[in-house]
């Protein structure tokens, strides 16, 4: 089991084995997968790296930040 998590320096979507202590951001934090809020579960690697793609999509139409008008 994958569990997909959202870096709490960058708000990048991440990934980790299920078990996993820590997971190393590209932007260099460090999360605690335990302290982690988990946004979903994947049955393996490869469909955890699906979700995470799709979360990134969805995250660009969500960044609060709208252009007036
Ligand atoms: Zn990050």
């Amino acid at each position: 089991m994958y569990l997909i998590f959202r870096c709490a320096g960058c708000g990048r979507h991440l990934y980790a084995e299920e078990g996993t202590a820590t997971r190393t951001c590209p932007c260099g934090k460090r999360i605690a997968l335990k302290g982690a809020v988990v946004i979903s579960r994947a049955q393996d690697e490869r469909e955890a790296g699906d979700l995470v793609r799709a979360l990134q999509m969805e995250g660009r139409d969500m960044t609060g930040f709208s252009p007036a008008g």
